[in-house]
């Protein structure tokens, strides 16, 4: 396995991959890796032939009391866990590499980056759009893999590149979840025991919201109240609960067979995001 720290080098790398007829797949992350992020790397093994994860952890996504400087690093860590699932070639800029001073530039996807998570983190869809679209450039590979977990920014990711004609194939893979349902994040270590304990009420209302779906309840408001009624038993504080359309991201009242249910919210002073699709299941004749 490579570790490439400059885009000079990195864009040398892949170009002669490309120009040998080797497809790349690339897999963004902020390291401090767990089965979530693995789960995207065997899928980028098994669909390219060179598989890239970039490893960055972008200041340009931090509002300015987030937690960019406390956010968990462990280099040795990770590169000994994307080797064992047949990463390649690890991509590994430093802030000077990717924001070289002057830097002036930013990609910013319209309405989609204000919604649900937008409205609480004004600034982050803005650095995610632009430090994807510079990995890209970077990496240059044809299909970038991403997690479900974030759902918002799959989408906005999806209409970027389709707005900017960027030939690169993008893939959500579903969300992994801990064995009680909480959907596993680099953040989660963040977690005091109590709060960790209480965070599985997330998932489990987002359960039960889907449950009451499949027995047929379709109206958004009672889908939300199911949720809401779980995390606050649990004494989680709410950010957001919505039931949206999976493209445009606005709110369903009546859910249809493109819908989702995505939740923020606080277990003590640690955000945590969620989400489950509203789909009906078809049942075997
Ligand atoms: P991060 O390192 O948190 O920036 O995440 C890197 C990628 O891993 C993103 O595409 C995330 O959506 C994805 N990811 C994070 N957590 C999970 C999870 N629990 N299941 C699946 N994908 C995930």
């Amino acid at each position: 396995m490579k570790i490439i720290k400059t885009v000079h080098e990195m864009q040398e790398f892949s170009l002669a991959q490309r120009t040998g007829g080797k497809t790349i797949s690339l897999v963004p992350t902020m390291g401090y890796l767990h089965e979530g992020h693995i789960s995207l790397l065997r899928e980028g093994k098994n669909r390219g032939d060179v598989l890239v994860m970039s490893l960055f952890v972008n200041p340009m996504q931090f509002g300015p009391k987030e937690d960019f400087s406390k956010y968990p690093r462990d280099f040795d860590r990770d590169s000994g866990l994307a080797k064992s699932a047949g990463t390649d070639v690890i991509f590994y800029p430093d802030v000077q590499e990717m924001y070289p001073e002057p830097f002036k530039t930013s990609v910013y996807v319209a309405e989609l980056s204000g919604m649900l998570c937008g409205k609480t983190r004004p600034e982050h869809f803005k650095g995610v759009t632009t430090v994807v679209m510079k990995l890209f450039n970077a990496v240059l590979p044809q299909r970038a893999i991403f997690g479900e977990k974030d759902f918002q920014q799959l989408v906005i990711l999806r209409q970027m590149v389709k707005d900017l004609n960027m030939p690169v194939e993008i893939l959500g893979m579903p969300i992994i979840r801990e064995p009680d349902g909480l959907a596993m994040s680099s953040r989660n270590t963040y977690l005091t025991m109590d709060d960790r304990r209480r965070a599985s009420s997330i998932s489990k209302g987002l359960l039960n919201a889907t449950e009451a779906f499949q027995k047929g309840l379709k109206d958004g408001k009672a889908l939300q109240g199911i949720v809401r009624s779980d995390i606050q038993a649990a004494g989680l504080k709410e950010d957001y609960i919505e039931v949206v359309n999976e493209k445009t991201l606005k709110p369903a009242d009546v859910v249809s067979d493109t819908a989702r249910i995505v939740v923020a919210a606080y277990a003590g002073n640690v955000r945590l995001i969620d989400n489950m699709p509203l789909k009906k299941i078809k049942k075997k004749k």
